[in-house]
């Protein structure tokens, strides 16, 4: 139901818990968040409330990228185990998704025949689709790019790839998400009101829009690969 992302400088685990507690207001029964260390992308997941996902964090190692979820679950049951973020089979990757993809069951059928779930998800396809693609087409850009052109439904997702420590990889449709601009830093956010704190500058994404989030820069591309630029807005919210 919410999505948080941070990458930059600082340790990226109290950013992404404050700005949960601001989503809390949109509801959830669930949420989770993955960070990223030297070798590995670490999942902490709690059925509840934030305040239990702190506890459960508590003595994370510190990181620079991350992703955070609070969850209404569509497909599968409120659990730890359905809760967000989901992992691909070999832990490369890591997603925090919004929406429902209403294709997959379809999608699981023809490309994911014999991976092992983790979760009840319509989530973890992507995921699973994402570990596929890489193998295939080599370029996690490219592979992303295919992923979310299989996708129908709503999304709003960001994913981290343990191969990638400088690029926080985001796409929606149909669902909310903005990425703020920051000086050292950028972060991604379903609500402008999760990362105030960080930054008032924002990039609004457009339907079928692929988004690199890298410490430095922001690259905004169509699915077919075209650049595309837009100049930030400065959000006005009383906090
Ligand atoms: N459909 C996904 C799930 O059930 C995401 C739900 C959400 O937007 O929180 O896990």
């Amino acid at each position: 139901c919410g999505i948080v992302g941070y990458i930059g400088q600082n340790n990226s685990l109290d950013i992404l818990l404050n700005g949960l507690e601001k989503l809390e207001y949109r509801g959830y029964d669930s949420a989770g968040i993955a960070l990223m260390d030297n070798e590995n992308i670490n999942l902490f997941k709690v059925k509840g409330r934030i305040a239990a996902l702190r506890s459960h964090v508590n003595h994370a190692a510190a990181s620079t990228v991350g992703i955070g979820h609070t969850r209404w679950a569509t497909h599968g049951a409120p659990s730890a185990e359905n809760a967000h973020p989901h992992q691909s089979t070999s832990g490369r990757f890591a997603i925090v998704h919004n929406g429902v993809i209403e294709n997959y069951l379809d999608l699981k059928r023809d490309y994911l025949d014999g991976v092992a779930f983790g979760s009840e998800t319509d989530t973890e396809i992507i995921v699973q689709l994402m570990e596929k693609n890489a193998e295939k087409y080599g370029e996690t850009l490219e592979a992303f790019r295919q992923t979310i052109s299989l996708l129908k439904g709503s999304y709003a997702v960001a994913l981290i790839d343990r191969e990638d420590h400088d690029t926080i990889y985001v796409a929606k449709n149909k669902s909310p998400l903005l990425v703020g601009l920051g000086d050292g830093f950028n972060v991604v956010a379903s609500d402008a009101m999760a990362t105030l704190k960080e930054t008032d500058q924002y990039l609004e994404i457009y339907d079928q829009e692929i988004v690199l989030v890298n410490r430095h820069f922001v690259k905004v591309q169509k699915l077919d690969g075209t650049d595309v630029s837009r100049s930030p807005f400065t959000a006005q919210i009383d906090v």
